[in-house]
């Protein structure tokens, strides 16, 4: 079988969006796992849109997401340029041939005249559509309208009692009747191409044979497909993937958050909980499990699994999902993650020495069982970073209980004796203690970890202590007793 080349398309228009991105990555996955090829086309035909900025973060959040790129721009590859406004000259030389073989025409109507057939049309309770006026002007029309000072565009002659038919991928069979498309614009008066036109162009001349994109597209597709057939090559096969909605079931917008990838990517989400995430809205593996890294991703995606129905973006599962990558992936990485946070919110200092970045390593063990998203780790880690007060109503009670400084003070001795303060070691030292004193285990732990934390609540004192280090543990506790006895 030939090689199965796709691409993704965007318009730089804008950030890279929730959307785009998971058509971006259902394009790659199907090449990564047919063997295929992935292309990155920029579509910025629209001058007044598009922008190098918006170019690059695109560009740079497919990186961020994983997804490499086997040709196109900024890479580079046989077929380029691949940034349409570099393609100008190839599309005039096609729309030349249609031209040349009578399958366009010049069409001279002014926004005006376009505006007032629409009305019509919709006063006649008829399908709005181009009337095909300009059809078949001679050339003396022609160099009157122009006199006038007239610019033309260019039209495509749809074939009259023709339809269509595209076998979806996702769809199924769908059928258009060319009746309801008028001949439409492939040139404007600028020279530039319409984004259908230009399209066409480009899939054949880049080689792709598979095309993945948003369902918003579909009924783009019978106009492709025309422009194919009079170009005389194959069109492409199509999977036109659904809509993602939010949870309200309206399409997805600003609305319902965070809608462009770097906002994810700066709140603290991981490309990798993002790859996966983005991979199950409207697709879905063969088993149960939903955590799939990058290689079980290619393994298992087919465009098969892919539904028709419209997809729900959920925060909530984005959640678990992120924060089963925080707590999977190595805590090294997870460190260098959150430092930028910590490091704003001035718990850590800009350049933090080896020492420093251990001790934050050894806290982030603790806070990521809690992260949703790493921009939530100032809320976990305060107890590390601030002293704590024991001033308030529930701690008082606590500490000022009977046997509380003599708790205070066997741990403080424990601690000073204790060869390591790594987890076990805590845990049989923090164990040991009760019979020891003959308390009960509620006498012993509460006062501890109100010294500790300051707090009567919170993660295990056996992952607080190590993560304190051994000179501050004793120093709040020296605290603690000095709060309990005065
Ligand atoms: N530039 C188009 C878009 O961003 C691409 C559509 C397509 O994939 O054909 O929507």
């Amino acid at each position: 079988m030939k090689e199965i080349k796709v691409r993704f398309a965007p318009s730089p228009t804008g950030p890279l969006h929730i959307g785009g991105a998971r058509s971006a990555l259902f394009n790659w996955l199907y090449a990564r796992h047919t063997g295929g090829k992935f292309v990155l086309r920029i579509e910025d035909t629209d001058m007044e849109r598009s922008s190098s900025e918006s170019e690059e973060e695109i560009i740079s959040s497919l990186q961020w997401l994983g997804l490499d790129i086997d040709e196109g721009a900024g890479v580079g590859g046989d077929n380029g340029p691949y940034r349409q406004s570099e393609r100008l000259d190839l599309y005039r030389k096609y729309a030349e041939n249609l031209l040349q073989n009578g399958q366009a025409y010049y069409c001279y109507c002014t926004g005006e005249e376009l505006a007032a057939e629409r009305e019509t049309c919709l006063a006649r309770e008829e399908m709005v559509r181009y009337s095909g006026r300009c059809r078949n002007l001679t050339e003396q029309d022609r160099r009157k309208l122009e006199s006038e000072g007239r610019k033309p565009v260019l039209r495509f002659k749809v074939p009259e009692e023709k339809s269509i038919v595209i076998n979806d991928m996702v769809r199924g069979r769908v059928e258009f009747d060319c009746e309801g498309i008028g001949d439409f614009v492939i040139l404007k008066s600028d020279g530039m191409p319409t984004y259908n036109f230009a399209v066409v162009i480009d899939d054949y001349s880049m080689g792709i044979n598979h095309v993945i994109r948003a369902e918003e597209h579909l009924s783009n597709t019978p106009r492709q497909v025309l422009l194919n057939e009079a170009m005389g090559w194959d069109p492409p096969l199509f999977a036109h993937i659904s809509l993602i909605l939010g949870k309200d079931k309206a399409k997805m917008s600003k609305r319902h958050g965070a809608t462009s990838l770097k906002q994810y990517k700066e709140t603290g989400y991981l490309p990798e909980a993002m790859m996966n995430f983005l991979a199950l809205l409207g697709w879905s593996p063969g088993g149960e499990e939903e955590i799939l890294d990058r290689q079980e991703l290619i393994n298992q995606f087919s465009l098969d699994r892919v539904v028709k129905s419209p997809a729900v973006f959920d925060l909530e599962k984005l959640n678990y999902i992120n924060g089963s990558y925080i707590r999977q992936v190595s805590l090294q990485r997870i460190t260098e993650l959150a430092l930028p946070f910590l490091q704003e919110k001035g718990y850590v200092s800009q350049n933090p020495g080896i020492e420093d970045f251990e001790k934050v390593k050894s806290i982030m063990s603790v806070a990521r069982e809690y992260l949703n998203n790493l921009s939530e780790v100032n809320d976990h880690v305060g107890i590390f970073f601030v002293e704590p007060s024991y001033d308030g109503i529930d701690v008082q009670e606590i500490l000022k209980q009977e046997q509380v400084p003599g708790v205070l003070e066997s741990f403080i001795a424990k601690v000073k004796e204790a060869e390591s303060l790594d987890e076990s070691s805590c845990k049989k030292l923090i164990k040991s203690l009760p019979k020891e004193l003959g308390l009960g285990a509620k006498h012993v732990y509460k006062p501890l970890r109100v010294a500790l934390t300051g707090l009567t609540q919170g993660p295990e004192l056996y992952q607080v202590i190590p993560a304190l280090g051994c000179e501050k543990t004793i120093n709040r506790m020296k605290a603690a007793l000095h709060s309990a006895v005065n």
